[in-house]
């Protein structure tokens, strides 16, 4: 397992018992970035232990989750699953050496001493006599880490993000790490694989950072070299609580029918970052990325700031790559700028279907203020005679003839209009909706509304 210390390889390890969420892709692109930045490699590694709980509709949420917001990993996906024999053998060996032992108490006896350490008001922690017993070289019980109580030691790591941070060693207990030579443990498993992969920084959520203690002392029970570690701050919901899936807790693929990847990343990267600037390309922010610059403490999701860098990704979008985003491929090259210019939410593009499909609304509708439908119709009778004789080429000159129309009551001639166009309360002004909708178009719609109104 020796490898070259100066290549970074990172990985991102989800477990499948639940949707790829926001904070493990967030988790995923400081990885991704980091690895960009330093010409290493980026692994997918999935942790598939739990058997219960595991599912491969999970999986395949995260793997398409990745996918989408295109962080790319190196090979192959990496399922702990596949390679459970590796456990085994680094398990026994520390038996072997007494570095690991069986603790054969009950969970009631666990139990009792838990709750006397409780009331005596010291950490919870179980220090085992049978490792120095014969009792702990006889299987059947469960493996626990030897750790010296009497010990004075500080286990002390440099967080490349938060800088150094120390537990003291006795506190800890003979802690768990497999139920058998054949069922590792969460702290145990992780680490195995993680020195097989050679990996080189430990890029994860903050929420990791009481494991670490731990698994550093694995890495040197094992004698294998103790990688670098950078806790990430969690993303925390507005009222600064945990998120919950109503914050945005939920699958990332549910994003996509409002949001382009590229703003998501976007949003995602500002989350626990400060660039130089709001809206940047993956490029851009490898570019600038430097891992121990990533914000110690955690940042609120802002739907609402999401909303905003999404509006600026859409403004940019081609005709095409709108009609293809939003799943409506009646959008015409001419309606395109009007949506983009107007839109947050790509699901919310429907909202603009009377620019490619006639739209349907009640007549009452097309009255300003509740004025007489005669009145409403003579109005919409006097813009289609403004249409019909104009030529589509200066906007100025329809305005000022529309202007002239309305005199003084410009609500009784451009709310019709408007409606008649759009069969919506707010919309776009009408004229800029007719030089979408082209002279044909726009005199059948009044004809539409003029015949509801008598
Ligand atoms: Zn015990």
């Amino acid at each position: 397992m020796a490898g070259n210390p100066a290549k970074v390889k990172v990985r991102v390890a989800p477990s499948p018992t639940g949707f790829l969420h926001i904070g493990t892709a967030q988790s995923a692109l400081y990885n991704w970035l980091f690895a960009k930045k330093m010409a290493g490699t980026f692994y997918l590694r999935i942790e598939d232990t739990d058997k219960e709980r595991s599912t491969k509709e999970f999986e395949q949420d995260i793997i398409d989750g990745l996918t989408w917001l295109g962080l790319d990993w190196e090979g192959d996906v990496i399922r702990t699953s596949d390679h459970l024999q590796n456990y085994r053998a680094p398990l026994e060996k520390l038996l072997r050496e007494g570095k690991a032992f069986y603790c054969h108490h009950s969970q009631e006896e666990l139990e009792a001493e838990r709750q006397r350490q409780e009331s005596e008001k010291v950490p919870p922690r179980h220090e085992c006599r049978h490792k120095e017993l014969p009792l702990g070289k006889e299987g059947g019980g469960i493996i626990r880490l030897a750790v010296d109580a009497a010990s004075d030691r500080k286990i002390v790591f440099n967080d490349v993000i938060r800088g150094p941070i120390e537990f003291k060693a006795a506190l800890l207990g003979d802690f768990s790490i497999a139920r058998s030579v054949s069922d590792p443990l969460y702290n145990f498993y992780v680490i195995i694989d993680d020195a097989e992969m050679e990996i080189s920084h430990i890029i994860r959520g903050e929420d990791h950072i009481s494991n670490t203690p731990k698994q550093i002392l694995i890495y040197e029970a094992l004698g294998l070299p103790v990688p670098l570690f950078a806790h990430l701050p969690l993303i925390l919901a507005p009222d600064r609580s945990k998120l919950s899936k109503r914050h945005g807790a939920m699958s990332v693929m549910e994003y996509k029918k409002d949001y382009l990847s590229g703003s998501l990343i976007n949003f995602l990267g500002g989350l626990g970052y400060t660039f130089s600037k709001d809206i940047l390309s993956r490029e851009e922010m490898t570019a600038e990325f430097d891992l121990a610059k990533v914000h110690k403490s955690g940042a609120v999701f802002d739907i609402k700031k999401l909303n905003w860098i999404n509006a600026q990704y859409v403004k940019r979008l081609s005709p095409a790559d709108l009609r293809q985003a939003a799943g409506l491929p009646d959008i015409s090259d001419a309606a395109a700028p009007l949506v983009t210019e107007r839109l947050e939410k790509l699901s919310d593009a429907r909202e603009f279907s009377y620019l490619w499909s006639e739209p349907e609304y009640e007549a009452d509708m097309l009255g300003w203020k509740n004025e007489d439908a005669h009145i409403t119709r003579t109005a919409l009778e006097r813009v289609k005679g403004v249409i019909e004789n104009w030529d589509f080429q200066d906007e100025k000159i329809l305005r000022g003839r529309l202007d002239s129309v309305a005199g003084g009551d410009r609500g009784g001639v451009y709310w019709p209009f408007r409606v008649a166009l759009s069969g919506k309360k707010f919309s776009p002004d009408p004229v800029q909706i007719m030089l979408v909708l082209g002279k044909d178009e726009v005199i059948k719609r009044i004809n539409i509304a003029i015949s509801k109104l008598s």
